[in-house]
């Protein structure tokens, strides 16, 4: 129509979602990670140290540059996974303490050493070899004990006069931590936490009595910080998801939220072709999708190699021009089909919104998972290294 009086008009005038050179990519704003990382440290406030858990890529903010900004605000502590990921920050010149949660595999123990980086250990043959390890550089070793209280997965299980036993000899290691994991912390129908936390501080106690002084108790990752459960927090904790501005909901009648955080991540992707199809037609893999009326369908260049999941074929969907836009047909490898009949004005080019907002609309982790059948951390984590990352 007068489409040719309209080139001085702003690209995207409804929508406020810029073209980018990419298939498809990641917007992380820098801003509200140092925004979510201040809520929870006023929050939990001064006498307890905030740990930023920035495994697996930082749940795909980029580990690298989620730690600078964090270092930048205060951070001293950052927890990662594994040694790659902890050698990763210090390559990249990341001075503050790095906590290893999910290592000490014999092949990595060195590196992690001559890394600076702390380890958790996670059984009393551990704190025995990392001694001996210690021993044999002639050095003193830092480490966070993790205490299986009820999550049944890595953590000793020993009785706490056994724990107690095998600390006191280890001369060449320094327990400077004592942590221990909740399995239901989002789940305010049962006793679990509460007798975990129970078998925590009886540990604890009976530690102190045998004059073994941790100087770091620390049990809670978001949940028990976001919904203000202080008796978990004792001396630090260990947030990930609400330092990417989540917080799962809990079963049962928790107390309010005590931080304000909000999502830091968009996930974007490029319309690669657009096109009409006649009533009756079949869309894409298995001809999972027949077309109800004529339609117009774009096709999207991102699919489950870039973390779409699968389970989206033909029931999530995506925001165009401000507008939901429904998931067509089976999303595939690397294409995704969207019905866009709604949306006339779309065109080759235009950036879609997987994940965030766009005008009024917005569809996060929680809402994906959802209605991928998965949970919200699986949706952030899935985003694949091939999907660029931008920061804003
Ligand atoms: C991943 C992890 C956390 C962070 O959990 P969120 O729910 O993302 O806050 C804390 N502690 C341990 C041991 C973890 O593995």
């Amino acid at each position: 129509m007068n489409q040719q009086f309209s080139v001085a008009a702003p690209v995207a005038e409804d929508s406020g979602v810029r073209p980018m050179p990419y298939r498809s990519w990641v917007e992380v704003s820098r801003a509200q990670i140092a925004s979510n990382f201040c809520s929870i440290r006023d929050a939990v406030g001064p006498g307890v140290e905030v740990m930023p858990v920035v495994k697996a890529d930082a749940y795909r903010h980029g580990a690298v540059e989620v730690s600078r900004t964090l270092e930048a605000q205060g951070a001293r502590w950052f927890a990662v996974s594994n040694t790659d990921e902890g050698i990763a920050l210090r390559e990249s010149g990341i001075h503050a303490r790095i906590l290893v949660m999910a290592d000490f595999l014999p092949f990595t123990r060195s590196a992690m050493l001559a890394h600076n980086l702390t380890p958790v250990i996670h059984s009393l043959p551990a704190l025995a070899e990392l001694n001996a390890l210690a021993g044999s550089q002639n050095r003193s070793v830092k480490c966070h004990l993790k205490i299986d209280t009820g999550m049944g997965r890595l953590g000793v299980r020993a009785p706490a006069s056994e724990i107690a036993e095998a600390i006191l000899a280890s001369p060449n290691v320094e327990v400077e931590g004592l942590m221990t994991h909740f399995a239901s912390a989002a789940n305010y129908q049962t006793g679990q936490t509460e007798s975990q936390m129970a078998l925590f501080e009886a540990t604890a106690d009976f530690l102190f009595a045998a004059g073994i002084r941790p100087a770091l108790l620390h049990l809670s990752s978001s949940i028990p910080v976001a919904y203000s459960r202080r008796a978990a927090w004792r001396g630090m904790v260990r947030p990930g998801h609400a330092i990417y501005g989540y917080v799962s909901p809990v079963r049962g009648h928790a107390p309010a939220r005590s931080i304000r955080v909000k999502p830091a991540l968009s996930w974007r992707a490029t319309v690669l072709s657009v096109k009409d199809l006649p009533a009756g037609a079949l869309v894409g893999y298995g001809g999972m999708f027949r077309t109800p009326t004529a339609m117009r369908l774009a096709v999207l260049a991102a699919g489950y190699a870039d973390g779409i999941p699968h389970r989206l074929s033909n029931r999530g969907s995506v925001i165009v021009k401000g507008k939901m836009a429904p998931i067509v047909g089976a999303v595939s490898m690397d294409l995704t089909s969207i019905d866009v009949t709604n949306c006339p004005a779309t065109d080759v080019g235009d950036a879609v919104t997987l994940l965030g907002t766009d005008g009024d609309v917005t569809i996060d982790a929680q809402d994906i998972a959802k209605t991928a059948g998965t949970i919200s951390y699986s949706v952030l984590c899935g985003i694949h290294a091939r999907v660029k990352r931008v920061y804003i």
